[in-house]
């Protein structure tokens, strides 16, 4: 099983403070704890978030990630994209560290940064990525940030740059929710673009079993069930979790629940191992 969306730092944007207790942590508790849930869980892969603007030396922001993926097998980081960056020897330092291989995709923080997926200052990474070929992954749709503009967060902006930068291939996270129709028109017809299907719900084990939290958890796993059969794609969508922000066990269980059971090997598994070229 592999999660495709996980966090092991703060993010370290404007108005999301550490996303959960956990991430302030010593750099071998957050290992640790990661590395009991995957067990747990079953998952042998975990991509993990960077953090924004972590100056220089760190143009992607993922040295601190990689430190505590030393300590987890299986885990790896994705790097963040920062639009506010736009130097030739920012990108220069950027291209080191994708062709050492230190990342498995790139990530753009949409709402958090008032940028959207077409803004010029996004164009090198996209052009990067499609070098490296590494997938861009972008958040999409609600926000942890009351800061964040939802405007650039919205699932057309990606079919914007699916069409501009046909040899990149683009992820929505959390499959655009609430506009999660929107999303599954995306990826129906770009065939350069995944969703994953991460931080639909958060919350602590209580939450997951609250009956409004299973209220909730239907209605997603209608609209997820929706998405895939609309967009006619099963082999476009990604599990992911935002751990932390959930646990992993019982996110697993609500996306078994979601996604028909024939599309089980190529959720939890296949489309995450072609798309990130894991071997
Ligand atoms: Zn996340």
């Amino acid at each position: 099983m592999i999660d495709v969306h996980i966090h092991v730092v703060p993010p370290n944007l404007p108005g999301t403070g550490s996303l959960a207790p956990l991430l302030k942590s010593a750099p071998d508790v957050v290992a640790g704890e990661l590395r009991r849930q995957m067990q747990t869980t079953g998952v042998t892969h975990a991509f993990a978030m960077g953090e924004w603007d972590a100056g220089p030396d760190d143009p992607l922001g993922v040295n601190r990630t990689l430190a505590i993926a030393s300590m987890v097998p299986g885990l790896k980081a994705i790097g963040v994209a920062d639009p506010t960056k736009t130097g030739d020897d920012h990108f220069g330092r950027c291209e080191e560290v994708l062709r050492e291989g230190r990342v498995v995709a790139l990530k753009c923080y949409l709402a958090y940064l008032y940028y959207e997926p077409a803004h010029p200052n996004y164009r090198r990474y996209y052009e990067l990525a499609a070098r490296y070929r590494v997938p861009v992954m972008f958040h999409t749709g609600d926000t942890f940030s009351p800061l964040a503009k939802l405007k650039y967060a919205h699932p057309l902006g990606v079919d914007e740059v699916a069409v501009d930068h046909p040899d990149t291939r683009f992820v929505m996270c959390h499959a655009g929710n609430p506009w999660m129709s929107d999303c599954a028109e995306v990826v129906y017809k770009n065939m350069n673009v995944w969703a994953d299907l991460s931080g639909l719900i958060v919350g602590d084990d209580a939450a997951f079993v609250s009956a409004e939290s299973r209220d909730t958890a239907a209605d997603l796993a209608h609209d997820i069930a929706r998405a895939i059969k609309y967009s006619e794609r099963p082999n476009r969508f990604l599990y992911g979790t935002d751990w932390p922000l959930a646990p992993m066990p019982a996110y697993r269980d609500f996306v078994r629940t979601a996604v028909p059971e024939t599309f089980h090997e190529l959720v939890f598994e296949e489309n995450a191992h072609l798309l990130y070229r894991l071997r």
